[in-house]
């Protein structure tokens, strides 16, 4: 009898460690594995695996206690996480619904929340991901723009979700993506007809069918779509959207709406009570439309919420508090060096007032921080002490010098 060898190398039965007996040929573990590889690299093998693996959704966690998860990481925010608690615990209840249930078919609760930049939109979609244990993805509107122009198609949040969820389908199509900047793609004119507004109302007409729930050819490898290319399906249907923008100016629509309603002796009294320093609080789904959303998408974002201007109690808060709250991660290092650090109050009332007065949000006191916190981690690690603790002497000195250099380097 002929010796056996690999109808690919030509290598003989003795040469090699196995051989895979096929209907008329043999393969060796070598070959195998290059054909493996060649098979992932044309891409034709994540669109197969795609299909493959299941994805067991994890008990969902009561609205109550997505809300006190929440709370631990994110201050105050009260009204936006009681919302998005519901809302989620309602979108996973709607999954787990049988397929006939009497004829009651519970709808999608796409989210929208409205308020001004670094007030936690952001994270309190990113923490209800972690908890859920979804596949869960941040995309930009501003980088859409129409089909065929420049800038992505929107069916590129789903290339995302795919990559996040490595390709497993299943999961992608119960993950939760998250639109951030929702207000910058709203209409830039009140009459549509006169320019084509590519990145205006064309991706908000782009974006409806994702929203509702729709099945996309999704391009494996994410960017455009070409006619070669295998495509994964993708069905939206459960995919929960969480949008987040800042309408800056709504103020004024949201004023222009109270004003124009306060006819009557009831309104005058109504009136009384509006809290004029946070009108936010009033933002209602006509808002959004006047701020330039066209309808049909605020129709398919159903849960409207808002998140408050963080004063200067919650940034002093956002400090210290939440479970990785910026001290307490700087806290960390030091302790991974055998060192403990810690702040006086004053020294962290001060960086609280640096941020205010640099009116950077939350997002200031991480930088003022790392300007406070540079010199020590540079040296410290080098010096034989078991403790540190930063001062207002300390903190101020320190911000000056940051600042001295960056006006030197300026
Ligand atoms: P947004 O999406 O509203 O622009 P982010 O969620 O990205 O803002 O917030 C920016 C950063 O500020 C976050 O990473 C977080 O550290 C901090 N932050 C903002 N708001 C809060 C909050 N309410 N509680 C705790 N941290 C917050």
């Amino acid at each position: 009898m002929p010796q056996k060898k690999c109808s690919f190398c030509g290598r003989g039965e003795k040469d090699v460690r196995l051989l895979i007996t096929g209907l008329s040929g043999f393969i060796c573990e070598d070959c195998a594995q290059q054909a493996y590889n060649i098979v992932q690299q044309s891409g034709v093998g994540a669109a197969e695996e795609a299909q493959a693996p299941s994805f067991e959704l994890k008990e969902v966690p009561k609205p109550k206690q997505i809300k006190e998860y929440l709370d631990e990481y994110i201050i105050g925010q009260d009204e936006a996480k009681r919302y998005l608690s519901v809302s989620v615990y309602n979108h996973y209840k709607r999954l787990q619904q049988p397929k006939d249930d009497n004829g009651v078919e519970i709808e999608k609760s796409n989210i929208i929340m409205v308020g001004s930049t670094g007030t936690g939109k952001t994270l309190l979609a990113r923490t209800i991901a972690k908890l859920l244990d979804v596949p869960f993805t941040i995309v930009d509107a501003t980088v859409f723009t129409e089909a065929g122009y420049v800038g992505e198609d929107v069916e590129s949040i789903l290339s995302r979700l795919l990559q996040v969820a490595d390709y497993n389908v299943a999961a992608a199509e119960r993950g939760i993506v998250f639109i951030d900047e929702i207000d910058k793609i709203a209409r830039k004119s009140d009459n549509p007809s006169i320019t084509r507004d590519v990145s205006g109302e064309g991706v908000q007409q782009g974006l409806l069918k994702l929203l509702e729930g729709t099945t996309v050819n999704v391009p494996p490898k994410g960017g455009r779509k070409h006619p070669d290319q295998d495509y994964i399906h993708v069905d939206t249907r459960n995919i929960l959207f969480i949008c987040g923008g800042a309408f800056d100016g709504i103020e004024r629509k949201i004023a222009q709406r109270l004003n124009t309603h306060v006819v009557g002796y009831n309104s005058v009294q109504n009136v009384a009570k509006i809290d004029k320093a946070d009108l936010m609080k009033y933002v209602l789904p006509q808002d959004l439309k006047s701020f330039g959303l066209i309808p049909e998408i605020i129709g398919r974002l159903p849960v409207l919420t808002y998140l408050n201007p963080l004063d200067r109690a919650a940034l002093r808060k956002i400090l210290v508090e939440p479970k990785n709250s910026i001290v307490r991660q700087y806290m960390k290092l030091f302790e991974m060096d055998g060192i403990k650090l810690s702040f006086t109050e004053e020294a962290l009332d001060y960086i609280v007032d640096k941020a205010v007065e640099y009116k950077l949000g939350a997002r200031g006191l991480r930088s003022i921080v790392e300007s406070v916190m540079m010199d020590a981690m540079f040296n410290i690690p080098s010096q034989k002490i078991d403790s540190f603790e930063v001062t207002l002497e300390y903190a101020m000195k320190e911000l000056d010098k940051a600042h001295i250099q960056k006006m030197e380097n300026a």
